[in-house]
C-alpha cells in the first residue's frame, strides 16, 4: 500500500500549496480544480489517486484515456488536455467532461459536424499559445477574438474558457507574465454571446502556484502527484 500512501501524501502537499497560493490572493481554494494528469501512469496509481480524493483526471491521448476509463474503479471526470486530431473527434463527443485543447478552426468544424450528428453539445476550452512557442499548439492571443466569433456560431460547441501551457522555466516566476496575459484575455469581457468564460486552465507541476496566484481555477498536474514519467 506504499503507492496509495505516497500518492495521498503528494496530493495533500499539492493541495496545501494551492490553498496557500489562493489565500495570498484572497481566493477560496475550493474554486480551484486539481486535475491529475495520468499520461503514462498505470491504472493502479490512478485508482490510488481516486481513493485519495481526486475527482478529475487529465489525459493527452484519446485512445489512452478510453482504455483507462475502463480500468479505473470509480467514476471520475475526464479532461482531454492534449492536441486532438480530427480523426479522433468522434471518440471525444461524450467521453470527456471538458476538452482543453480546441486550437484551430478545422478542429472546431469537425467537432461541430460530429456533435450535431449525435445531438450533443461539447464543452471546450480554447488553447492559447501565449508565449508563441513554435513547439506548442494554440491560437496567438490576437487570433482569439475572431476565432471565438466563429465558434460562437457553432451550436454544438460550448466554449467555457481558456487554456495555456507556459514554456518550461527553471524559475516558475518567469512564467508569471504568460499566466497574467491569459487571465487578461479571460477577463476581457466583450466576447460573443454563448461564450462563457468560466474556466481558466493553467499551471503544471513546475509552475502551478504562480498560475493560481494569477487566477487559474484549473491546474493540470502529473509529475508532482505521480512522480517522474518513465519516458
Ligand atoms: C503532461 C501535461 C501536464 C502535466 O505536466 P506535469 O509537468 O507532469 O505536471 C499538464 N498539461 C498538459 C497539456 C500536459 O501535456
Amino acid at each position: 500500500m506504499r503507492i496509495v500512501e505516497d500518492i495521498a501524501k503528494n496530493i495533500a502537499h499539492v493541495r496545501a500549496r494551492i490553498s496557500q497560493a489562493a489565500a495570498q490572493r484572497g481566493r477560496d481554494p475550493d474554486e480551484i480544480t486539481l486535475i491529475a494528469v495520468t499520461k503514462d501512469v498505470p491504472g493502479e496509481k490512478i485508482n490510488a489517486a481516486i481513493a485519495a480524493g481526486i475527482t478529475d483526471l487529465g489525459e493527452n491521448r484519446v485512445q489512452e484515456a478510453l482504455k483507462k476509463q475502463r480500468e479505473v474503479v470509480a467514476p471520475a471526470k475526464w479532461h482531454l488536455i492534449g492536441h486532438l486530431q480530427r480523426n479522433k473527434v468522434r471518440h471525444c463527443l461524450t467521453n470527456f467532461a471538458l476538452i482543453h485543447s480546441l486550437d484551430r478552426l478545422s478542429l472546431a468544424q469537425e467537432i461541430q459536424r460530429r456533435a450535431a450528428q449525435r445531438g450533443v453539445v461539447v464543452p471546450c476550452l480554447v488553447q492559447v499559445n501565449v508565449a508563441g512557442e513554435k513547439s506548442k499548439f494554440g491560437l496567438a492571443p490576437g487570433e482569439l477574438e475572431p476565432f471565438l466569433r466563429q465558434v460562437a456560431a457553432m451550436q454544438n460547441i460550448k466554449v467555457c474558457g481558456l487554456m495555456t501551457i507556459a514554456p518550461y522555466y527553471d524559475d516558475p516566476e518567469a512564467a508569471r507574465p504568460v499566466f497574467r496575459r491569459l487571465r487578461e484575455l479571460f477577463e476581457q469581457g466583450d466576447y460573443p454571446a454563448g461564450v462563457s468564460m468560466q474556466y481558466l486552465s493553467m499551471g503544471m507541476s513546475n509552475d502551478y502556484t504562480v498560475a493560481v496566484e494569477e487566477g487559474a481555477n484549473m491546474v493540470r498536474i502529473g509529475t508532482a502527484l505521480f512522480g517522474k514519467r518513465q519516458n
